[in-house]
């Protein structure tokens, strides 16, 4: 690993720095922190954060420091992977985040840019850049998740405008969003990839319902969203009509190397301060299942270095394969997570009554956000077997048959 800038770099970072420490407070790491209330489950504090995400996304757009790799022509910097991996380096230090923006921007921004007409590009790419207006991913339904081309949701054309039917489901964000990217089957005689098309449709249009999914946790991430004869004007379109599986695929790509970038584990410390609470620090058992998590630690750092390495040094070949970091991170997590609420013994079987107003409870339940979203640790595996090691491609007895003569959920 190389962990030196080029000369070039240094000058980058030492710039985000000075941006940085003018406009943001250095993080604390504890719950003075406004930048971890993401999935607060008090309303006014998740709002609060809302709100602060976007005025921070505002600041950095207004500043020159949004979209750092998005072209200049669509209000970026033009500038590498290596120049956005030194300013998230800087940023960690920092008690500042996009939160729920950043990652609508890195779905729909690079699908815009690749596919979208010129009139979408202007229209959608500078407010949704400057944080200005909120997205939603409108593509998971109740029978197709992994198994995406499978969808159902019906668009059909009348005159110039489509008109939509159908249900989707684990929408995150959807109750803010003010616009959603959209799949939907346009044709139903063609083999399930063949029959889609890519939209993006208004949240507030007629015929949209948005109903909150309270998870175990309390909050409410994610939504149903039932579409009830919604009109999308054909100019909404990205694409071409019938080719939105190519689209699509832009998308999911886009959010698998976020999600694999963002696995980053921080959890060693509380774990121990857990153990050492609980009076159980001498336990060779506990010491063994510590070190186990210590080990993880380390081993998921170095991994994302390497990959940072090989972006900033242009030699990719030495990058690990998103999906082997996803998943060696949800292991980990999964695994630091049970361990704690263990250690609590009884005591672990409350909730907002434990220690820390039941801060392991909370991320117990919380683990599987990021073990299903993005893809499952299934799936992951799957591609890690047909990707990296060549293993032959499971079995798909559906994928040349029409769509309306397979069998669905
Ligand atoms: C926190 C979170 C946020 C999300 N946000 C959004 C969003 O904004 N927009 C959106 O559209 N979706 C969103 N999703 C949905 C997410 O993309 C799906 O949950 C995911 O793709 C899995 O689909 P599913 O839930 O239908 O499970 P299924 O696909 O039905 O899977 C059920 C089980 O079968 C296993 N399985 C399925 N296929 C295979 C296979 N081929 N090989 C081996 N095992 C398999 C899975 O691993 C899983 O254990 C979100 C999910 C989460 C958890």
């Amino acid at each position: 690993m190389d962990f030196d800038d080029s000369v070039e770099l240094a000058d980058f970072r030492a710039q985000v720095r000075e941006f940085l420490s003018a406009n943001a407070e250095p993080k604390r790491g504890d719950e003075r922190d406004w930048s971890r209330n993401g999935a607060a489950v008090d309303p006014e504090v998740a709002a609060d954060y809302r709100r602060r995400c976007h005025a921070w996304q505002k600041l950095l757009f207004d500043s020159g420091w949004a979209g750092i790799t998005w072209p200049a022509n669509f209000g970026g910097r033009g500038l590498s992977s290596a120049h956005q991996i030194v300013f998230n380096q800087e940023l960690a230090q920092f008690d500042a985040t996009s939160g729920f923006l950043a990652a609508a921007q890195a779905l729909v921004g690079p699908t815009l840019m690749r596919h979208g007409s010129v009139a979408q590009q202007e229209r959608y790419l500078g407010p949704l850049l400057s944080g200005e207006e909120s997205w939603c991913q409108l593509f998971s339904e109740p029978g197709a998740g992994s198994d995406l081309a499978a969808l159902a949701t019906r668009a059909v054309l009348d005159g110039d405008t489509w008109v939509v039917n159908g249900q989707k489901v684990w929408t995150s964000s959807a109750q803010h969003a003010d616009f959603g990217i959209l799949v939907a089957r346009t044709d139903p005689t063609v083999p399930k990839h063949a029959g889609l098309t890519y939209f993006i449709v208004d949240m507030k249009s007629p015929g949209i319902e948005i109903r909150p999914l309270v998870q175990a946790q309390g909050v409410a991430h994610f939504n149903e969203v039932f579409l009830s004869d919604v009109r999308i004007p054909a100019d909404n379109v990205v694409g071409e009509v019938g080719d939105g599986w190519k689209v699509t695929r832009t998308t999911l790509r886009s959010e698998s190397s976020m999600i694999s970038g963002a696995g980053q584990a921080s959890g060693y410390a509380a774990v121990l301060s857990t153990a050492r609470r609980v009076g159980r620090i001498e336990d060779p058992i506990v010491r063994d299942a510590l070190a186990r998590v210590y080990s993880n630690e380390l081993i998921l750092k170095w991994m994302g270095w390497r990959t940072q390495t090989a972006v900033m040094t242009g030699r990719l070949e030495l990058a690990l394969h998103g999906s082997l970091l996803k998943n060696f991170f949800t292991r980990s997590l999964s695994h630091r997570v049970g361990l704690a609420v263990d250690l609590e013994g009884a005591e672990g079987m409350l909730s907002h009554d434990a220690e820390g107003d039941g801060f392991w409870q909370y991320q117990l339940l919380n683990q599987f956000a990021s073990r299903i979203g993005g893809g499952t640790e299934e799936v992951h595996r799957n591609n890690l077997g047909e990707q990296a090691l060549e293993l032959p491609k499971e079995p798909s007895v559906d994928r040349d048959l029409p769509w309306n003569e397979t069998r669905r959920a």
